[in-house]
């Protein structure tokens, strides 16, 4: 549907100038940029199944995406940059901008491909009451640097969309027009609507099994150990220690199922 003359068009304009973007991939090419990403994740061992983990959220899952598995291989990260860069559909691009880190790295490269400037949020090292980490903020400068620009959002992995939509919001506070929302891959399950912003592209949509909330996990009912090196399972057995310490026994998790 979409023709393929328009390909590679305008990478003029390097420093910050607009670069007007058309998408040179047909639905075709946007399926095999899916295929090539998740070969590129699986490769770099970023995939990673039959593990327990515990998420942010709480619930726990039988797999994860290690997006710094990918981080190390310039070649892949120039490469998924590229495809990424040819995914976007009429777009004027001044600048990029992505939550520290993934949306940092990510974000560099995707400039580089666009020949336009970079800048990347941060946590407030002050967080509020209540908050765990401080909320996505521009600080160094690069408030002034997006403002009145047309700024392109970048993550690396969108779950809940919690880092890139603080980010969207950091750049709009700081006066920046968001033409878009870009990642390498989707996990989440919602619409571009649903981060505030017109459009949202991504490389990859990767269905990850729902998870469940630790009292109806099979992995924690059969004895499989939470892993500590991914996500949060640490905290979370920490949690468990302290409660179970509390209030005596009342172990819900990691100790082997009897069956029935
Ligand atoms: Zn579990």
């Amino acid at each position: 549907m979409l023709k393929d003359d328009v390909k590679e068009k305008a990478l003029a304009g390097a420093g910050g100038t607009q670069t007007k973007r058309k998408c040179s991939m047909d639905q075709n090419e946007i399926d095999e940029a899916a295929g090539e990403t998740l070969r590129i994740f699986r490769e770099s061992g970023a995939i990673v199944e039959d593990v327990h983990v515990v998420h942010i959220s709480g619930l726990h899952f039988p797999m994860t995406i290690n997006k710094d598995a990918i981080f190390p291989h310039l070649d892949r990260i120039e490469r998924l940059a590229r495809l990424l860069a040819r995914r976007l559909t009429d777009l004027s691009i001044d600048i990029v901008c992505g939550p520290a880190m993934g949306g940092l790295v990510v974000g560099e490269w995707l400039a580089h491909e666009l020949g336009v400037m970079c800048a990347f949020a941060e946590h407030d090292p002050d967080p509020q009451p209540g908050e765990i980490r401080g909320r996505f903020v521009l600080r160094r400068g690069y408030d002034q640097l997006v403002s009145n620009r047309n700024v392109l959002v970048v993550d690396d992995i969108v779950n809940t969309g919690h880092s890139i939509r603080q980010t969207i919001e950091a750049v709009r506070a700081a006066g920046g027009q968001v033409v878009a929302a870009v990642s390498l891959v989707f996990v989440g399950n919602f619409d571009a609507k649903a981060l505030g912003v017109d459009d949202y592209y991504y490389l990859l949509h990767y269905d990850v099994p729902p998870g469940w909330p630790p009292e109806e996990c099979p992995l924690c009912r059969d004895g499989v150990p939470v892993n500590t090196r991914y996500g949060h399972g640490k905290e979370f057995l920490a949690a468990q220690k302290k409660k179970q310490e509390g209030k005596g026994d009342t172990t819900p998790s990691v100790e082997g199922g009897t069956g029935s």
